[in-house]
């Protein structure tokens, strides 16, 4: 094998997503176990946002990595969309039934974003099948997030990580509504989009976060879900659910939607389906989508379509999900309602806005914007051997499922610490 000469900052060379490139600093990950990471240089800190909401069943969960051992061994790597599996068939199999969408068919993609994509390109292919060639325009919110890159994807939100994407393609926008209100149950919120829907014919369809996740854990109003997907159905506009982060257990619910009375017509999951063993995303289709398909051909494709080991490890972790009558998601229900108290704790602080979670998918909002002092409470979070997801005033908290009541305690007090400190050095 030929030598490969390093270079000394071998790190410089890759290009890391959302960020400046200069003067980072990286921990170096050695190994992980359930909660925590171990570092190179002997830390062990807790992971306290599941990697990026993905590692809902914890790192170097055995049952899964037997199930990738047990895959390698058959020697299959890759196999064309045209041969099947056992488990590429069982893994669609599971979906449909755990959404109880009778004769859905499930599209795999390789992640949330692309699943997205897809799910966005089927609903405008179905109202342009069923006559309605107008029907074109996608509905979403402006504090949710479906991606970053895809382009389609990006556009969907009023999210800021798209803003950048909007500077350099003259794509029509889509609408992007303002997120319902807790002050009015909604109800503002509701009115706008009966409006549109009244005075537009062109509207395919909406996509809503099954919980709204790293856009700020935006809590949604009782009942909004069913109301919004009862004016969906009134005009023709389908509902695209995107599971993504919100779903596999993460709030207590298989899926998130699945706390409403409705039935999405498109579902997009990823993250927890896999829990980051490897990677896939999955797009869930109703019937009466699917059944275009039967005489017309479904023409979108990528290479790494159903990966078969893709579709190990998502079997095994559904496996994990639905055991004991899906004892590890009931039993996040009530862990996240343990976190959502202490969080409330850490509310009480003066540069705490707000704590908001569902299930244990969870945030803490702080009214500070000083970069200085944001980077300050992140840099001690981790001296503290806490990592948490932080997005500009945002520090997210949704361990693995699999944590315990003892650490939620241990850590959120100490981030309640860190953060009652700080106010300490703001005020100051
Ligand atoms: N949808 C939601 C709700 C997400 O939170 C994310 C990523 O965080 C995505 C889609 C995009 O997923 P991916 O990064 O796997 O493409």
């Amino acid at each position: 094998m030929q030598n490969i000469r390093f270079s000394k900052k071998r790190y410089i060379h890759t290009l890391i997503p959302w960020v400046t490139q200069k003067n980072n600093n990286f921990l170096k990950i050695k190994n992980a176990n359930d909660c925590f990471f171990y570092t190179e240089d002997n830390r062990k800190i807790i992971d306290f946002t599941s990697g990026l909401m993905v590692v809902n069943l914890g790192h170097n969960n055995k049952y899964i990595i037997n199930g990738i051992k047990k895959h390698l061994k058959t020697g299959i790597s890759y196999t064309n969309s045209k041969f099947t599996t056992n488990h590429r068939e069982q893994l669609s199999d599971k979906l449909i039934n755990i959404t109880k969408f009778k004769n859905g068919k499930v599209f795999y993609t390789n992640a949330g974003a692309d699943a997205n994509e897809t799910a966005i390109f089927i609903a405008n292919e179905y109202h342009y099948n069923k006559g309605f060639t107008n029907k074109n325009k996608i509905l979403s919110f402006e504090k949710s997030f479906h991606g970053g890159s895809t382009l389609i994807s990006s556009l969907l939100s009023g999210d800021p990580r798209s803003d950048n994407k909007r500077k350099f393609y003259s794509l029509p926008i889509n609408p992007i509504m303002e997120n319902p209100s807790l002050d009015d149950k909604g109800y503002s919120s509701l009115k706008q989009i009966h409006k549109l829907f009244t005075l537009n014919d062109d509207i395919s369809s909406i996509i809503i976060e099954g919980s709204s996740g790293s856009a700020g854990c935006f809590l949604y109003p009782p009942n909004y879900l069913s109301l919004l997907y009862q004016l969906c159905k009134k005009h023709n506009v389908l509902m695209i659910c995107d599971e993504v982060m919100s779903g596999c257990g993460r709030t207590g619910h298989f899926y998130a939607y699945m706390d409403s009375n409705i039935k999405p017509d498109i579902i997009t999951s990823a993250k927890g389906l896999t829990c980051g063993y490897s990677q896939l995303g999955a797009v869930i289709i109703n019937e009466n989508i699917s059944e275009m398909y039967n005489e017309k051909p479904f023409k979108n494709g990528l290479t790494y379509f159903a990966h078969p080991l893709s579709c190990v490890v998502a079997n095994k972790c559904i496996d994990l999900y639905l055991e004991n009558n899906q004892e590890i998601i009931k039993n996040a229900y009530l862990k996240g309602i343990f976190m959502n108290k202490l969080g409330q704790e850490i509310a009480e602080n003066d540069i705490v806005n707000e704590y908001r979670s569902n299930g244990l998918l969870g945030c803490i909002e702080l009214n500070i914007k000083s970069k200085k002092v944001l980077n300050k409470i992140n840099n001690e979070l981790l001296e503290e051997n806490i990592f948490c997801f932080m997005r500009e005033n945002y520090i997210f908290t949704a361990p693995p499922l699999t944590i315990s009541l003892n650490l939620i305690q241990e850590t959120m007090d100490k981030i309640n610490k860190i953060i009652t400190n700080n106010y300490i050095y703001y005020r100051y």
